[in-house]
């Protein structure tokens, strides 16, 4: 507890840090945390996971008053991150209470509307964020502190017109943090337009890679799902998460998983928000052996303690995806694995992630499996075989078979 007093975390905080059973500062937030309470804009270059919420929920909580009128404005780019940094707001608050509200898209105005007349504090998603704008409901004449969480994210999703125009209703006279885990070009961009002689922090991400053990199965196009089921059924695990590319991939491997009796829910951007949080909830709650099928826009920014396996089923286009997939296991000094499961389809995005991020993958001996009927989509017939790679189908296999470290 000391340490955070050390860096200037005032009483009501630190009580609910101890609350969390937080023995230390995360080093972003040992970086960051005395810079955002002196009032500094801040850039600092962290993923999810890096315990960023509470350093500049620090800054918030610390600098805002109940009652005083809407103080402090969070942007996030996802509903789920949005109801997620709005909860441990509250939480960090509990000592200093705040009015703190999350606003975002696929539910109802009204509710919201009612909320904002008393806020203090707002997390919300763009979209969102310029209804209440266009429609009045939003006062942002007294924001003071301005946060743009996951700002890289957010421009991958294309909000970069709608942050700028949000930004540009905001007083002048602010602080403004940006969390970010990469710094992009379009970072920098906004941070020259809109922020006042920032200090730039950054921090590893979270994911210790002597606890990471990453592995890759070769495996022919017909029998990836079977593995995929084998692999579920038979790895002693916790919480696990399987990456698809598509939401329709997500849907039929969550589906098809069910039916070969795995308790797996699909998450992805095209569900009613109502059905996403409740998945989540149901996730959180759900304890041993529960699977999320998930696509990277979906998992971005959630917040999933006790993930014990990461499976790539499909291997993701963009290779830092890669990293930001396997930074959702081995958190916090527990154990992870990072299973991908290849077929030839995914030779070329695995050689990209190989080449692109110094990571460490390990070729893995195909189990005896059986093969599971399942309705997959094409491209996942119902041939029978055993598991083995049919190699007239490999274009081009990923040379690794040597042991690389990761970061
Ligand atoms: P965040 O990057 O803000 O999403 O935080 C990731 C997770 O780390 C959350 O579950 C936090 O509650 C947790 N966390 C934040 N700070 C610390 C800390 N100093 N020690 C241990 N866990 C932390």
């Amino acid at each position: 507890m000391e340490s955070f007093k050390n860096l200037g975390v005032s009483e009501p905080v630190l009580r609910s840090i101890n609350d969390a059973k937080f023995e230390s500062p995360s080093e972003i937030q040992e970086k960051s945390i005395p810079l955002i309470i002196a009032g500094k804009d801040v850039i600092a270059g962290s993923a999810t996971g890096s315990g960023k919420t509470l350093a500049f929920g620090t800054g918030i909580i610390q600098n805002c008053e109940k009652g005083k009128g809407l103080q402090s404005l969070v942007l996030v780019p996802t509903r789920e991150l949005a109801e997620q940094v709005s909860k441990a707001l509250t939480k960090f608050s509990k000592y200093r209470p705040l009015g703190i509200i999350a606003v975002y898209g696929g539910v109802g105005i009204n509710p919201q509307i009612q909320g904002l007349r008393t806020a203090d504090v707002v997390v919300g998603t763009p979209g969102r964020l310029l209804d209440h704008i266009a429609r009045n409901t939003i006062r942002l004449n007294k924001v003071k502190i301005l946060v743009l969480d996951e700002a890289d994210r957010m421009f991958d999703m294309g909000f970069k017109e709608d942050v700028e125009k949000i930004i540009r209703k905001c007083p002048q006279e602010r602080q403004t943090l940006l969390f970010s885990a990469t710094i992009t070009k379009d970072v920098v961009r906004l941070s020259r337009a809109h922020m006042n002689q920032p200090l730039q922090v950054s921090a590893e991400s979270q994911v210790d890679p002597e606890k990471l053990h990453q592995t890759y199965y070769d495996v022919g196009e017909d029998m990836k799902f079977s593995l995929l089921v084998h692999l579920l059924k038979h790895e002693e695990s916790n919480l696990v998460m399987v990456f698809c590319n598509t939401k329709r991939n997500t849907d039929k491997v969550a589906k098809n998983l069910r039916f070969a009796e795995v308790d797996a829910m699909a998450i992805h951007g095209g569900l009613p928000q109502g059905k996403r949080n409740n998945i989540m909830e149901r996730f959180h709650e759900g304890g041993k052996a529960c699977v999320l099928v998930c696509t990277d826009v979906a998992a971005r920014g959630l917040d999933i303690p006790d993930v014990s396996h990461v499976y790539n089923y499909d291997i993701p286009r963009e290779s830092k995806q890669y990293i930001h997939r396997i930074g959702r296991t081995a958190r916090a000094g527990a154990d992870g694995k990072a299973i991908n499961i290849l077929s030839s389809k995914d030779y070329d995005n695995f050689s990209q992630v190989l080449k692109e991020n110094n990571v460490d993958v390990m070729e893995e001996k195909l189990p005896a499996f059986n093969k599971v009927a399942a309705r997959m989509p094409e491209g996942m017939g119902n041939k029978s075989g055993e598991g083995r790679t049919n190699k007239s189908t490999i274009r081009r296999k990923p040379q690794n078979n040597r042991r690389r470290r990761l970061y």
